[in-house]
């Protein structure tokens, strides 16, 4: 019996736990996959995937950093919410030479959200951070109803040129000197989308605006609180989340698509969880 193939892409890959992930999912429903890590080819990233999808039962692959563009240049069709986000982490095997690149990383933070039935329409949503996972995550947001979505980042000029991208008045930039000097509505989400937490460090967001938010999420997630998500329960957040639900979500949408069927993220949170 011919199994179907699945990869994820990355360098480093070795801390992945999509394989783990990927292959709970198929045991939902009692399938056999085959889901490997592999070290993608930096200067030649194109190589990495004409090998494996070279074999006609490879069905689809996740691409993580910092292979997300390179990926997007390889396929021969794009979603528009690809298009959108400016980076893929999904391809999809339509036919022997046909191979689509999707994203899932924005779904994958609406599920986790409604999943904490946080209610993203009519909501205000500030995002720290201007790079590739702040970008992806704008159109679904937008899409679900968010009013107002602000940008802030450390680098100022980053945040302008994506909301200029999304040309969309409900999409705006600002800076942290800017909102520490205004006394702004409150934020009922607000969102780190910068890699700070995985140095320990904080964004420059000033406290008066993070004890003001409804929810706060940082998208990185380690085994103890990161320390965003310390910081804003210290300052008297009490709905706080990290990234786990999103890698969990957007992992279940590139399983949608490859195999039809919506896993159920719970179970698969929870054994994540207990990992880390
Ligand atoms: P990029 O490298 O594209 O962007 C990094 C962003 O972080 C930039 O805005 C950068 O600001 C900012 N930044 C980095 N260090 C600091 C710091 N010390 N203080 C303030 N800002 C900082 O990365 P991505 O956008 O792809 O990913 C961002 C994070 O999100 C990563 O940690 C990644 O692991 C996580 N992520 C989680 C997902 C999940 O499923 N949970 C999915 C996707 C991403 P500047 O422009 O000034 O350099």
């Amino acid at each position: 019996m011919q199994i179907d193939k699945y990869a994820v892409f990355g360098d480093p890959i070795e801390q992945s736990r999509s394989p783990l992930i990927h292959q709970t999912f198929a045991k939902q429903r009692n399938e056999r996959i085959d889901y490997q890590k592999i070290l993608g080819q930096k200067g030649n990233f194109s190589a990495s995937l004409d090998d494996f999808f070279a074999d006609p039962n490879a069905k689809g692959c996740n691409i993580t950093s910092p292979f997300k563009q390179d990926a997007l240049q390889w396929v021969t069709e794009l979603s528009p919410a690809a298009v959108d986000a400016g980076a893929i982490n999904t391809i999809i095997r339509l036919d022997e030479n046909r191979f689509r690149g999707e994203t899932t990383d924005g779904a994958g933070l609406v599920l986790d959200l409604k999943h904490q039935d946080f209610c993203i329409s009519n909501s205000r949503i500030l995002l720290i951070g201007a790079g590739g996972a702040a970008r992806g995550v704008i159109l679904p947001l937008l899409e679900q109803g968010a009013k107002q979505i602000t940008i802030v980042n450390r680098t100022k000029a980053k945040a302008e040129d994506l909301a200029n991208w999304f040309d969309n008045s409900n999409v705006l930039a600002t800076d942290f000197l800017q909102m520490a000097s205004e006394s702004s509505q409150p934020y009922d989400l607000i969102v780190n989308c910068t890699s700070a937490s995985l140095s320990g460090q904080l964004p420059d967001l000033s406290d008066d605006v993070l004890s003001k938010a409804s929810m706060v999420y940082d998208m990185v997630y380690l085994s103890a609180p990161t320390a965003f998500l310390e910081h804003a329960s210290r300052l008297g957040v009490v709905n706080t989340s990290d990234g786990l639900g999103m890698l969990v979500g957007q992992a279940a949408h590139s399983f949608n698509f490859w195999r039809g069927y919506m896993p159920d993220i719970e179970p698969v949170m929870q054994q994540i969880r207990s990992m880390l």
